[in-house]
């Protein structure tokens, strides 16, 4: 039976069609418009060039290169402090909602919540919502295949965990991964728009505290946060034990899943990537889903996707 047939959501087909080559200009304003010089912004990108944008990765590789400013405002433990803080909501936020609501609807909201989750997960500087969740939605239907755009098997290490992330072909949002969410037109202006929430916060963060804010609060923690998610596409069908035997490499981590705040029981996941939980057994740390479980207490959230009963008897 394959693995990832049950509590997904289904995705409505494979990419095809060409996508015209962005002149200089249209790269440039696409770090402002995600869909900008772009005739038929729904069109998906051709499979399997790899060709990386190197002018619309200018942003990405600055803000690695901007963390390089604590050697200038040297160590600020406000800005330290900020910067943890930051890390964790941020990575509940991707985990929680860009992942677990936005790409698998494994619970159940409000639309104005809805809206709060969109924006607290743009904050994280991964693009949109609809981005993220259309190409984790291919992740799980091709994982570990030549169609998985970020398959260490396929492509190394570096291109799963980062080097896809700069690929042309991978800018443009998927649209019809994404039919659910793409009713919501405030969903589809974060996405259009995903550098304003950023801006919106490392700008705060400027006036709130000045460069070591900036540089602590914003960049190093964007940073590491981008690496730490990163680590679920590259390390988490790397290294660790496999519970299920899935068709893909994923395995389960408890570094990883203390990294990222529960998602390192990947194998877990795509065994059955429809729940809200990806620890299974209690021993399987998941703050992720203490999180979700308290917002679901507090009535923000419900409906939360239980493990199926009959997978909790093949632990080994
Ligand atoms: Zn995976
Ligand atoms: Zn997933």
């Amino acid at each position: 039976m394959p693995q990832t047939e049950e509590g997904q959501h289904p995705g409505s087909g494979e990419s095809g069609g060409a996508t015209p080559r962005p002149g200089r200009l249209a790269a440039l304003a696409r770090w402002l418009d995600t869909e900008a010089g772009a005739p038929d912004p729904r069109a998906p990108a051709p499979r399997g060039t790899r060709r990386v944008d190197w002018l619309r990765v200018i942003p990405f590789a600055a803000m690695h290169l901007a963390c390089l400013g604590v050697f200038f405002v040297g160590w600020h433990p406000a800005a330290v402090w900020t910067a943890v803080a930051l890390y964790l909501v941020r990575m509940f936020a991707i985990t929680g909602f860009y992942h677990r609501y936005f790409s698998h609807r494994s619970f159940k909201t409000s639309r104005p919540v809805q809206f709060l989750f969109a924006v607290l997960g743009a904050s994280s500087t991964q693009r949109g919502p609809l981005w993220w969740a259309a190409h984790h939605r291919k992740h799980h239907r091709h994982a570990d295949t030549e169609l998985d755009v970020h398959s260490p098997r396929q492509h190394g290490f570096w291109w799963s965990h980062m080097g896809w992330i700069t690929s042309a072909e991978n800018f443009p949002t998927d649209m019809r991964e994404v039919r659910d969410l793409a009713r919501f037109p405030e969903l589809r202006f974060l996405n259009r728009f995903d550098i304003v929430v950023p801006v919106l916060l490392a700008t705060s963060l400027f006036l709130l505290g000045g460069w070591p804010f900036l540089i602590w609060g914003y960049f190093v923690s964007t940073v590491v946060l981008f690496h730490g998610t990163c680590l679920i596409n590259s390390l988490a069908h790397q290294l660790g034990s496999r519970r299920y035997d899935t068709d893909d490499d994923s395995r389960n981590s408890m570094l990883l899943a203390l990294i990222t705040l529960g998602e390192g029981w990947h194998n877990n996941h795509h065994r059955y990537p429809g729940a809200a939980r990806q620890g299974f057994f209690w021993w399987e740390v998941d703050l992720t889903y203490y999180g979700l479980k308290l917002l679901e207490r507090l009535g923000l959230i419900r409906e939360l996707r239980p493990v199926p009963a009959r997978l909790l008897g093949h632990d080994r």
